[in-house]
């Protein structure tokens, strides 16, 4: 007879994840947990990031948990400010709010005599099982540029955006043209006094339409939710065929992907002078692809300019570029990305026999299957290092993971497991295999980017969607160090 423990559960970050995570643990009948949040609302990157221009790069119809469709989702490709409320909306619907400790930061998480104790700003307490759910791109990375505190104006990071200063009547300086660089350009070309963008390196940009859904669209989803499958399953079906492909192998989706980025880049920038200093020097996708409707139309508006000169340093009245110019500005916007090997950090873990994360992770983080580390049982990583967070929906990948965690908690709930964690030899083997099948993908085609870790290979899962999926569908428990009683 199966004897019942009363499990602790503790998910730390109310993000999209930490949601996730919540749901499928109150599905599981689990209810015994509590959600850290050291912000004072739910969302995570949605909550955090709220500049001009933001959207979701993925159509909403898969933006969304497969339990909870959204018929009224405005666009294909919504807002951040409604992606953040749908976050809000599902996590007021499940009844998570009491569950979660708003304003609560976890500082350090210790494995002691089978349980994981965590201190927060608060104090202590002690929980069977972790989940660390903190997401991917969370820390800001400001750029090493020599004088970048000299700005006298208002300055700051793309995920610290400042509402309270007026955008039109300002000389805006914007260094970085990632994903947000380009939404940003999108968002402010033309809307404003003057807009500089300095480029380090030229975006390939895959030109993505975002079309808006009609009131019917809406008010049919709405009526007949079993409908909302069909859009689900289309844009999954595209999306995991078409860029979950691109990217990894060569084929015959990776030579149209490209196609349509230098076709994009041709057909919109007549210019030759503009479109020679948009060209990147290296493959379409070799970087995180930037996916973006309006930048080409934006970057051509009066009033942008695209700086190539390499920036010198940064002085009280603006930007000074290699030669000496010197570009005035007004308000000074860093898109110049996040800490991509942060992921639990700066929390402090420390697993079993005194083992710290930081040092497990000295050569790069590393887990078993994004999920796990050898050395600390029981916690377990929602996003973890190599999840394919490339250009795929990131939420069935959140609920295939919380699947596969619930798994183990309900293995530690039914009394059948005291305490699991891969083993270094699984661990060792599944890195190694995904560090041999790395030179077949377009990341390591001559680009610098976030995906790159310290070794120069990317980051990244680097076999297709699909194939994730399958590895998380069940554990293998030789992988894993399981004790029992
Ligand atoms: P990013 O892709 O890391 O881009 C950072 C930009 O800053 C790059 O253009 C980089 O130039 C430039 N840069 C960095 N340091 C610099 C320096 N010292 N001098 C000059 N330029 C410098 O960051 P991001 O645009 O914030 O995007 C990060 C990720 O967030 C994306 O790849 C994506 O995964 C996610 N994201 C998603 C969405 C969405 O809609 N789903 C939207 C925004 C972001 P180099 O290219 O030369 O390094």
């Amino acid at each position: 007879m199966i004897e019942r423990r009363a499990l602790k559960v503790a998910i730390i970050g109310a993000g999209m994840s930490g949601i996730c995570m919540a749901v499928k643990l109150q599905d599981a009948g689990i209810t015994s947990f509590t959600i850290f949040e050291k912000a004072a609302d739910v969302g995570g990157t949605w909550r955090d990031n709220t500049y001009p221009g933001l959207t979701c790069d993925v159509p909403s119809r898969y933006y969304s948990f497969s339990f909870r469709p959204n018929p009224t989702w405005s666009h294909l490709l919504p807002p951040g400010p409604e992606i953040q409320r749908y976050f809000q909306q599902v996590a007021g619907e499940r009844g998570l709010l009491p569950h979660i400790r708003f304003g609560c930061d976890v500082t350090k998480a210790v494995y002691d005599d089978g349980r994981w104790r965590l201190t927060t700003d608060q104090g202590e307490e002690t929980f069977d099982v972790v989940v660390t759910a903190t997401g991917v791109l969370r820390v800001p990375r400001y750029p090493d540029i020599p004088g970048r505190d000299m700005f006298a104006g208002p300055s700051f990071h793309s995920a610290r955006w400042d509402h309270s200063i007026t955008l039109p009547d300002k000389r805006i300086g914007l260094i970085g043209t990632g994903s947000t660089g380009v939404q940003i350009t999108a968002a402010l070309g033309g809307a404003v006094r003057g807009l500089k963008i300095f480029q380090r390196s030229a975006q390939w940009i895959y030109p993505m339409p975002n079309p808006r859904y009609s009131k019917l669209t809406q008010a049919a989803l709405s009526r007949w939710p079993a409908l909302n499958r069909v859009p689900y399953r289309f844009w999954g079906k595209v999306f995991r065929s078409y860029f979950g492909r691109a990217p990894i192998l060569p084929g015959w989706q990776r030579r149209l992907a490209q196609a349509e980025c230098r076709w994009n880049l041709r057909l919109s920038v007549r210019d030759p002078e503009l479109r020679a200093k948009l060209t990147p020097g290296y493959q379409p996708m070799c970087k995180r692809q930037v996916m973006a409707g309006h930048f080409y139309r934006s970057v051509q508006k009066p009033g942008v300019e695209v700086i190539t000169d390499p920036i010198d340093h940064i002085e009280s009245r603006g930007v000074v570029t290699a030669g000496g110019t010197l570009h005035e500005l007004d308000l000074l916007v860093f898109a110049t990305g996040f800490d991509a090997r942060a992921y639990v950090r700066p929390m402090e873990v420390i697993g079993e026999g005194g083992l710290r994360l930081d040092d497990a992770w000295a050569d790069g983080p590393i887990a078993y299957r994004s999920i796990a580390a050898p050395g600390f049982p029981n916690l377990f990583m929602m996003m973890g290092p190599h999840s394919p967070i490339g250009n795929q929906s990131l939420i069935p990948i959140a609920e295939d993971q919380a699947d596969y965690v619930i798994w183990w908690i309900k293995q530690l709930r039914d009394g059948r497991v005291r305490a699991a964690a891969p083993t270094e030899e699984a661990t060792k083997r599944y890195n190694a295999d995904m560090k041999a099948a790395m030179p077949q993908t377009i990341w390591v085609t001559g680009c610098k980017s976030w995906y790159l870790g310290k070794d120069g290979l990317p980051e990244l899962f680097p076999w297709t969607p699909e194939t994730y999926h399958d590895l998380l569908r069940a554990p293998q428990l030789t992988d894993f160090d399981v004790r029992t009683a």
